[in-house]
């Protein structure tokens, strides 16, 4: 089954780009998301939300949520392999690749003011279901708990495992927050010296697709503040030149929030003598070329 090759995603150690950035002693690592079968981390959530509405009997409705794109995605390959309907809000400007995507996987768009970004299609959505309760089941991904289980369930015991260990920091961006919240869950349940770090954008106007400035978003219900030891906020153009690098110097073709990610880890690797430290790149380029200005 489809479902069955969501995780397990290669985490690989990224030399090249780190070497004279970061000490001799510190090794810098990524998790590679874009290996998942919808293509992104969001597989992660999206099944973990859609079995337990399996479970709970609501999947007899039109399933319901917003997304920036990825989530969207991953729904729309599960519910078009499990026979679900679905109905997806995001903003109007979601690239083409995204559109493009969801339509091939029989999703019903809703498309929103690209002005209130991820925040315009959550409030569409949430006045759907207000208006129509008996045709739709929200998903809600902000809210689930789901979102964030998947994450203590596979992806900390996946880095757990891949490092034998030796993990000492963990590099996350923020967008639902569920990669965040429930890797830093995992980890610090088996190892409480592990640090985790968030990675927001700088400011509310940012290019990092999938990534939340929190200071001036609806904060996603899910997010909790009392697991972050150090919160970065990443420069949009500097995540760009790094997405860039990791294509051009490691071979990694990966989307904007990854280099972000990336951005964090190595400010958090060069301030250490010695460590290891893990972080996750949610997505591939491949989901972005038509945004010309992204890349040379
Ligand atoms: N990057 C991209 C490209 C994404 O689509 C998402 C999901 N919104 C994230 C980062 C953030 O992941 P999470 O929702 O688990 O915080």
């Amino acid at each position: 089954m489809l479902v069955e090759r969501i995780g397990n995603t290669p985490l690989v150690r990224l030399e090249r780009i780190s070497r004279g950035a970061v000490p001799a002693g510190v090794e810098v690592w990524a998790k590679l998301e874009s290996f998942n079968p919808g293509g992104s981390v969001k597989d992660r959530a999206a099944w973990a939300i859609l079995r337990d509405a399996e479970a709970r009997g609501v999947t007899n409705k039109r399933l319901l949520d917003s997304s920036s794109g990825n989530t969207g995605i991953a729904y729309g390959m599960i519910c078009a392999a499990r026979g679900h309907r679905l109905t997806l809000c995001l903003p109007k400007n979601a690239n083409l690749e995204r559109k493009k995507i969801l339509r091939a996987y029989g999703v019903a768009l809703v498309e929103t003011d690209p002005l209130e970004g991820s925040d315009g299609a959550i409030r569409a959505a949430r006045a759907m279901v207000e208006a129509e309760p008996e045709t739709y089941h929200y998903l809600d991904q902000y809210s689930n708990d789901e979102n964030w289980r998947a994450h203590l369930a596979t992806t900390a015991p996946e880095i757990l495992r891949d490092t034998a260990g030796r993990v000492t920091h963990w590099v996350a961006g923020l967008g639902t927050t569920g990669t965040f919240v429930g890797t830093s869950r995992g980890l610090k349940a088996i190892n409480p010296a592990i640090r985790c770090i968030s990675v927001q954008p700088s400011g509310p106007f940012h290019g990092l697709e999938g990534l939340k400035h929190l200071p001036s978003a609806l904060v996603p219900r899910i997010y909790d503040a009392t697991l972050v030891d150090e919160n970065l906020e990443a420069p949009t153009e500097a995540a760009y030149a790094l997405m860039r690098r990791l294509a051009l110097e490691e071979g990694i073709l990966v989307g904007p929030s990854s280099g972000a990610a990336l951005w964090g880890a190595l400010n958090v690797a060069s301030r250490l003598s010695s460590g290891v430290v893990v972080t996750l790149f949610p997505d591939s380029g491949e989901r972005y070329l038509s945004e010309a200005h992204l890349w040379p």
